[in-house]
């Protein structure tokens, strides 16, 4: 497909999804959430010549929030092994909301069910090496910022509203604390697990980081291995499995594309290369990323997840 045709496929099917951000709401728990404007939607895909095609409000910032913890587990494999972080966490599906208290209760005295929910998440995050909060922050901004290139920085409105904010977030660590699960002091788990859900990322960013997911963590532009083929796999496992929160069948069933979301409406999708399909767009596989932080009672974008869906449709995408 030519450019401008992707362009203009891209374009039409965000006006055409647009109403979708009526169905949703901002995440009202955390008050900073609130406020964003929840009839933004906007979307970039990059592709495996680091071209980007990006259609709707591109500009946006948004913080991590959830996404972070797809990267946060990566990072914590490509530092410490696979084998270290799949016996402290596991990687099954849970079919409860993301910060329930009850799959952990009921797995207890084993480990986080998985991590993409927050019980697995604050475990994940607290054994990120270094010794004190900031070098554990610091080494996993690095990785992200290592494979898009730039700086990035904590919105530190949404970080101190969080915080405030975290009564679950804070019962989930001195859960996992009193189970032995914890190392660190539960203040400082929940610190560091709070700065990685609050940084500020834009479409490309995340769409780059989309990119490398999809090609195995290989980053095609760069020509570099960023982490392991075995990391990436499992990493795609568990966003399919997990990713979109209880809706994850839905989208594994009319998307079929790796995606993990956050309550701040982002959503990262790895395509994969599908070298048969030579007559659609991207074979070669793209990163895509999408705004939209009206969500549904699952925590997901809604007019997210249906400008996915109708891409993946018309452009086959789905890995199944
Ligand atoms: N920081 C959010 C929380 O822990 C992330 C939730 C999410 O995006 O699913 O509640």
């Amino acid at each position: 497909m030519k450019i401008e045709e992707v362009l203009e496929c891209l374009q039409q099917w965000v006006e055409e999804n647009h109403s979708h951000t009526m169905l949703g709401e901002t995440a009202k728990y955390i008050p900073a959430l609130a406020e964003q404007d929840k009839n933004q939607l906007g979307i970039c895909i990059m592709d495996f010549d680091g071209d980007t095609y990006k259609a709707g409000d591109t500009e946006v910032t948004f913080t991590l929030q959830s996404i972070s913890k797809i990267i946060s587990f990566i990072a914590l494999c490509h530092f410490k092994g696979l084998d270290f972080v799949l016996d402290k966490v596991d990687v099954e599906p849970t079919g409860e909301s993301f910060n329930s208290i009850i799959p952990f209760e009921i797995h207890r005295p084993g480990k986080p069910f998985n991590p993409l929910i927050n019980a697995g998440a604050i475990t994940v995050s607290s054994m990120l090496p270094g010794d004190t909060v900031d070098e554990k922050y610091e080494r996993f901004i690095a990785f992200v910022e290592g494979m898009i290139g730039h700086r990035l920085h904590l919105d530190e409105d949404v970080y101190q509203s969080e915080w405030k904010t975290a009564h679950r977030n804070r019962a989930l660590a001195y859960y996992l604390k009193e189970s032995n699960l914890l190392d660190l002091d539960v203040e400082e788990a929940l610190d560091i697990y709070i700065r990685q859900c609050s940084i500020c990322i834009g479409l490309e960013d995340l769409a780059k980081i989309g990119l490398v997911i999809a090609h195995d963590g290989y980053d095609p532009i760069t020509e570099r291995q960023i982490f392991s083929n075995d990391v990436a796999r499992i990493a795609k496992v568990l966003m399919v499995t997990c990713g979109m929160y209880n809706s994850s069948g839905k989208f594994a069933a009319h998307v079929g594309i790796p995606a993990k979301s956050g309550v701040s409406g982002g959503i990262i999708a790895a395509v994969p290369p599908k070298w048969h399909s030579d007559e659609k767009a991207f074979r070669k596989g793209c990163g895509i990323a999408v705004f939209g932080p009206a969500i549904d009672a699952n925590g997901n974008s809604t007019a997210g997840t249906m400008l996915l869906r109708q891409i993946s449709t018309e452009w086959d995408f789905s890995i199944f």
